[in-house]
């Protein structure tokens, strides 16, 4: 049996494979939310009170009455069980970037031993899973497990199809008996609260009359590979941890940008129909979709909605989209780097904040420098990433991340602010103490009479920075692909909610003292940008000279790794921010240092045992088969006076024996376990067994290139990205 028959059986099997049934796409008003239980449908179904009720919650976070949430949970069931639902779940989003669901029947049976279903308003608004089983950071033990799960009404209930059936999801927090969070929505509800109650302050001081509820909105592209599952479960890597642990360089990779906003391949055409008719149903508004910069690499970008159902629906998008690619025999790898060497992956969180009377609060206007709500707002952000620079980097660390973050890739570990050429002009000469008008970008003529000329934006894209105003929304570009998004979205919202506290109290001094408000503002936001102006940043991020200038002229810090970052949810000052602002008890942040701590550790070691097993069960056997081979033949032409070179056997036995030795020393590091923190057990996951894979990986990938390719076990990098 030659060593590369699971890769030709891969191929054998694309070649053979029948496109998945999809049909024509249906209308979208046949389809949007069909599957949603939303303000539409509880329109048709509740009664008008009970409406006007829901209505408020959703939309003011206004507490419901147990008698409404009871009606609701009837219209609810019902709703569902036209639809063929026989099971309902909360489902939750503990501190894993995944999502939890316990399923129960409505079933329940009666004294005659007849079946009918029920569902009251206290099965709707609490369950009860076990709080012990998932990632709590010693906020539960065993013996003490009790965990709550509770409706979170301003997310709608959905009904999710599988080929087993129909089940009612309904979003929920999750929370411990004493009461601490222990998911990602809790502390996401809290921060709107928090950002809410000091935009409030902010926005009264300035006169404004009428002020509805603010929130925060968030629009989340999506970047992921697909790789066509024949050669994904020939990988073991790629199954357990997401990413190749080896593999050579295809000779064409991405060095043409030809990938880019190219034509779509077939059959990712089919797959995303099929992906966006099933969001659409859930009423996720899939929005955009294109052909990322590397080989086999796609987006997808819904339309921006409120940040705590945008998270719920970022969630369900990738749960949908790994469910759907399985359909339609591709593996969707959401890992920020499944390949060495091409782009990673990211998903750039857009954010803003407003609501139904101020509008968008991130929204210059055409003239900037006379919307004085915007430049508080803008201002507010600026400080924010100063100030916490380091906890943004803290909310995007994972092992996975760092492949991005740390390394010469996009974008830049440093968090600094873009803000275009002319909202950068109108903060410096705020700074300058000399506020002038500002000029837009003008009209776009190319002098051709068939092209419409247009309005050019006011700034440029600067792709290299980590946190760009693009326009009327901030985007945090730097976090991973992975990732749930509220752990970002907190970040920004609770900073947001300090600055603003910091500006109110400010502003009321000044306006107080007899200033105006036009100069209180440009006092407050001078002080600002003398304290904080150095997070402006507009130049290339990825330069070497940002690097050296960031942090010993701006004072900037530069923070590589996960086991740099994560203490910062430690810090006092990130410990003050979250108290004060109600977002999270100190207890409650350092379970988070923990829980995300422990899930760095954990996921280098499952990747760096997956080393050890591939070198030594998979790639070893492949060269010591080829070196035999090569060396039956050296001898041969040897005893025939004919001489063959013997350096491609010296270069293959070299290069086994350095993989095997340092698969050795890989082996000898995972055994240690003796650390007296956690922080000094991720910096030795860091330091000291992160170097030795990529050393392991060196010696592997070399051996690739030389070991005959029908040897060759692995699906190589040529095969995985360009065969679909
Ligand atoms: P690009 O790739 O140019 O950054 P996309 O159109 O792919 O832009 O994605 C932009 C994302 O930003 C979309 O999800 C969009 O709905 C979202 N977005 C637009 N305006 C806002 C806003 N005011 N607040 C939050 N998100 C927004
Ligand atoms: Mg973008």
């Amino acid at each position: 049996m030659s060593g590369n028959e699971s890769r030709l059986q891969a191929i054998h099997a694309i070649n053979n494979s029948v496109a998945a049934e999809v049909g024509m796409p249906e209308s979208l008003q046949s389809i949007w939310a069909c599957d949603v239980f939303n303000l539409a449908s509880m329109e048709e179904k509740l009664s008008k009170s009970a409406f006007k009720a829901m209505k408020k919650t959703v939309q003011t976070g206004a507490p419901l009455d147990a008698a409404t949430a009871d009606v609701v949970a009837m219209a609810m069931k019902d709703w569902a069980i036209e639809k063929g639902v026989k099971f309902f779940s909360h489902i939750f989003y503990p501190m894993t970037n995944a999502t939890a669901e316990k399923h129960d029947g409505f079933i329940v049976t009666n004294f005659d031993g007849n079946a009918i279903n029920e569902f009251s308003g206290k099965l709707l608004i609490k369950g009860e899973p076990d709080g012990s089983s998932f990632p709590n950071g010693s906020l539960r033990m065993t013996n003490a497990a009790r965990g709550y799960t509770a409706w979170d009404p301003s997310s709608p209930a959905y009904i999710m199809h599988t080929a087993n059936g129909a089940t009612l999801m309904i979003p929920s927090v999750f929370m411990s008996w004493t009461g601490e969070a222990l998911d990602k929505k809790i502390p996401l509800l809290r921060s709107n609260a928090a950002m809410n109650k000091a935009a409030q302050k902010v926005l009264t001081l300035m006169g404004e009359k009428n002020i509805a509820t603010l929130n925060s909105s968030c629009g989340a592209e999506q970047e992921y590979f697909l790789v066509d599952e024949n050669f994904a479960n020939a990988r073991p890597d790629l199954i357990l941890a997401g990413r190749t642990l080896f593999g050579a360089p295809s000779a064409k990779g991405q060095q043409f940008d030809d990938h880019y906003f190219g034509a779509i391949p077939a059959r990712v055409q089919v797959f995303m129909q099929d992906f966006e008719d099933q969001l659409y149903r859930l009423g996720i508004p899939a929005k955009t979709h294109h052909n990322e910069v590397a080989p086999g690499q796609f987006e997808i970008a819904p339309y921006y909605e409120a940040a705590n159902v945008a998270a719920d629906h970022q969630q369900l998008l990738m749960t949908v989209m790994k469910m759907t690619a399985k359909k339609h025999g591709f593996v969707a790898l959401l890992h920020e780097k499944p390949f060495a060497g091409l782009n990673g992956s990211g998903k750039h969180v857009n954010w803003s904040v407003g609501n139904a009377t101020q509008g968008n609060l991130l929204d210059p206007g055409n003239t900037p420098e006379e919307n004085l709500n915007f430049l508080l707002f803008c201002g507010a952000v600026i400080r924010g990433v100063h100030l916490y620079g380091p906890l943004l980097r803290a909310v995007i660390a994972s092992a996975a991340n760092d492949h991005r973050l740390g390394a010469n890739e996009a974008p830049p570990a440093i968090l600094s602010v873009y803000l275009g050429d002319q909202l950068e002009k109108v903060f410096l000469d705020i700074k300058e103490g000399n506020l002038k008008p500002t000029v837009s970008g003008g009209d776009m003529d190319l002098g051709l009479s068939q092209i419409l000329s247009f309005q050019r934006d006011p700034g440029d894209r600067n792709r290299t920075s980590p946190f760009a105003f693009t326009g009327n929304r901030f985007e945090f570009r730097a976090v991973g692909s992975s990732q749930s998004v509220s752990g970002p979205l907190v970040a920004m919202n609770t900073m947001l909610a300090d600055s603003l506290e910091w500006i109110a109290a400010k502003l009321e001094s000044s306006i107080s003292g007899g200033m105006d408000q036009t100069a209180a503002v440009i006092h407050v936001l001078k002080a600002l940008m003398d304290e904080h102006g150095n997070v402006i940043f507009g130049g290339d991020g990825y330069s070497s000279e940002w690097h050296e200038k960031a942090v010993n002229e701006r004072g900037l810090k530069n923070i590589p790794t996960t086991a740099d970052a994560l203490p910062a949810f430690l810090d006092p000052s990130v410990v003050e921010l979250f108290s004060n602002t109600g977002v999270l008890t100190p207890v409650e942040l350092k379970s988070r240092y923990e829980v995300y701590s422990e899930q760095y550790i954990l996921s280098i070691e499952v990747e760096a045992k997956l080393v050890v097993d591939m070198a030594t069960t998979s790639i070893y056997p492949a060269a010591v088969s080829y070196l035999s081979v090569i060396t039956e033949s050296l001898n041969a032409s040897a005893s025939l006076g004919l001489g063959l070179d013997a350096s491609v056997a010296t270069k293959l036995a070299d290069n086994i024996n350095g993989m095997m030795a340092s698969v050795e020393k890989l082996s000898a590091a995972i055994a240690v376990h003796d650390f007296d923190s956690e922080k000094s057990h991720m910096e030795y996951s860091a330091k000291t067994i992160r170097p030795l894979m990529d050393e392991t990986r060196a010696f592997a990938d070399t051996l690739e290139t030389l070991v005959a390719d029908k040897f060759w076990p692995l699906p190589k990098y040529s095969e995985m990205l360009f065969i679909k």
